[in-house]
């Protein structure tokens, strides 16, 4: 394994297990049968778009096909209370606000509330740098999504641009496909 403070540890830090077109893309029952039972999910950009999206029946359908694969769902954001309990209360799973991911603090909280082990909890988020980033120092089977809109706050705007030159470097090196996966929906 790579040293800290080499520059392939960090690249493999950043580099998400699985990358996929939007949440609603993932099969839970897939994720299931290779043994997870515990899911920490983004909020903007990964279950509505940024700011204004809301809960779709179509994402408490896909929450629920998780439940019922025996997963449990965690909701972990960076971003104010107010948005992750509209979402929480929406969907019925537990949510956690003002997570300064990439911190490890809320990602072990959501991981004792589920009851779950890191190598058996996915995190699903559209940043690289705080939720892949947090996701992979937890030990965690993470997974890249790409943002439900391309709007975003000022200094995410930032970030954002940061990331898309980690994520071209990661593609160059192969380390991630160069299309995400999507499966047909009906
Ligand atoms: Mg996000």
């Amino acid at each position: 394994m790579a040293r800290p403070w080499t520059f392939h540890y960090w690249l493999g830090k950043l580099t998400p297990h699985e990358y996929y077109g939007s949440t609603l893309d993932i099969d839970p029952a897939e994720l299931a049968a290779r043994g997870v039972r515990g899911l920490i999910l983004d909020l903007d950009n990964t279950l509505a778009p940024w700011k204004h999206g809301l809960p779709t029946p179509e994402l408490a359908g896909w929450i629920e096909s998780a439940q019922q694969a025996g997963i449990r769902c965690h909701i972990v954001s960076n971003h104010m209370g107010r948005r992750v309990r509209l979402f929480s209360r929406f969907l019925g799973i537990e949510g956690t606000a003002s997570a300064a991911k990439p911190a490890g603090r809320a990602f072990r909280a959501a991981m004792r509330l589920m009851g779950t082990a890191p190598r058996e909890t996915a995190v699903i988020g559209d940043q690289i740098l705080t939720d892949i980033l947090g996701g992979r120092r937890q030990g965690c089977h993470t997974i890249l999504v790409v943002p439900a809109c391309s709007r975003d706050l000022g200094w995410t705007r930032l970030v954002r641009r940061v990331e898309r030159a980690i994520f071209r470097e990661l593609q160059a090196r192969g380390l991630v496909p160069a299309a995400p996966r999507r499966r047909d929906r009906r």
